[in-house]
């Protein structure tokens, strides 16, 4: 059985309530079946359903795909051996976000649920209304009303209704927040289904090492979809006997937007408002992430840290990784440019250790060739 839960009050949903949020207020979690048959696994075809059995969709029901793969794993530089990329760029929208939006979106349609909303100027939203598309479910997507016409290009490509929304990003969410009274939230922040597809990540990655966890994972962190997807993913494959350890998260923040490292580093357990400034990282500059305690508590469980990029770092890293084949946005540098800063360190060369590609530089060309 699929049922919702609420972390902080212990309150259940059936999913059949289409509940986004709990009545306490608080984020709700998925609680599912999740089994990990190795050897049905590997029969079923190469791309992220193939965990379906740890996935909470009904077997009866068809999914909504555009056609994803398992993303490779590639080894990029000789020196680290043990150093894997993961090239989630090549999803079917261009970003990893596909992973939530595939889960989320077939979700809705499995609900006979027929318009949603999100807010998103950047890849999420893209992602959703791709999916939408393809489910043929109406969407509207909230952006601030000074996003160029560019950025939102794709968003309108796919048919999604853009609302435009005047003032700060953080007025954008309280828009559709409100507006998620009368259709379906699908958040990539606050539904938790968005997080069940993200967590296929983790799996993909643990198949591929051979059905074995990394030592580290180094992933940008705004609004935390990845991490806490990889989390749950790992924290599944624990507790279903599959691996023994789980792999140190490093969250990876902009210098001029970094909440989640400032409260890591001074040991709170909750974020606080903070000024942000403007970053090449835009995917990232979330100044009051959603979920931000619970990422703040995945990282401390797993023994891993935070750490910050300066711009400068990251259009560095984005020209050397574009210099060995691979083009990437810029917020999707940060990661790489976090490995450069932590590669020297002690044993760095015995770890294992995965970085995702998180988004395309095809997504970025006009900003990319400012820089260049
Ligand atoms: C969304 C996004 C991120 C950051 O993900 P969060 O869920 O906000 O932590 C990183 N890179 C790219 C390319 C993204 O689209
Ligand atoms: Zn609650």
């Amino acid at each position: 059985m699929i049922e919702l839960y609420c972390a902080s009050c212990e309150r259940r949903y059936p999913e059949e309530a289409r509940r986004w949020l709990c009545e306490c207020g608080s984020v709700l979690e998925v609680s599912s079946p999740v089994a990990f048959p190795k050897p049905k696994i590997a029969t079923h075809p190469p791309n992220l359903w193939r965990y379906r059995e740890a996935l909470p969709l009904s077997p009866a029901s068809p999914v909504v795909s555009l056609g994803e793969m398992l993303t490779p794993l590639i080894q990029p530089d000789p020196l680290f051996p043990r150093l894997y990329c993961k090239l989630d760029f090549l999803f079917p929208t261009g970003s990893f976000k596909d992973r939530g939006s595939a889960i989320l979106i077939s979700k809705a349609k499995e609900l006979g649920i027929s318009s949603v909303i999100e807010d998103s100027s950047g890849n999420a939203g893209a992602s959703i209304a791709a999916y939408c598309a393809r489910a043929g479910i109406s969407c509207e997507v909230f952006v601030p009303a000074r996003t160029s016409e560019a950025k939102l290009a794709q968003i309108k490509a796919y048919g999604a209704q853009l609302i435009k929304v005047e003032g700060s990003r953080e007025e954008v969410g309280k828009a559709a927040f409100e507006a998620a009274r009368r259709a379906y939230y699908a958040s990539h922040s606050f539904n938790p289904y968005f997080f069940e597809g993200t967590k296929t990540f983790a799996f993909e990655v643990w198949e591929q090492l051979g059905w074995a966890a990394p030592d580290l994972l180094i992933v940008p962190a705004g609004n935390g979809t990845l991490l806490l997807g990889a989390y749950l993913g790992f924290q599944q494959l624990m507790e279903a006997g599959e691996i023994s350890k789980l792999p140190r998260l490093v969250g990876v923040q902009s210098e001029n937007c970094a909440p989640l490292f400032r409260a890591y580093q001074d040991g709170w357990s909750e974020i606080r408002p903070l000024e942000k400034t403007e970053t090449v990282a835009e995917g990232i500059s979330v100044a009051r992430p959603i979920r931000g305690k619970q990422i703040l508590e995945a990282v401390r469980k797993t023994r891993g840290f935070f750490l910050t990029v300066s711009d400068e770092e990251v259009i560095a890293s984005l020209q050397a990784m574009a210099k060995i084949g691979l083009y990437l946005e810029p917020t999707s540098a940060t990661a790489t440019a976090a490995w450069e800063k932590v590669k020297g360190g002690p044993g760095m060369a015995e770890q294992v250790v995965v970085i995702p590609l998180t988004g395309s530089g095809l997504k970025a060309s006009s900003t990319i060739a400012k820089i260049l």
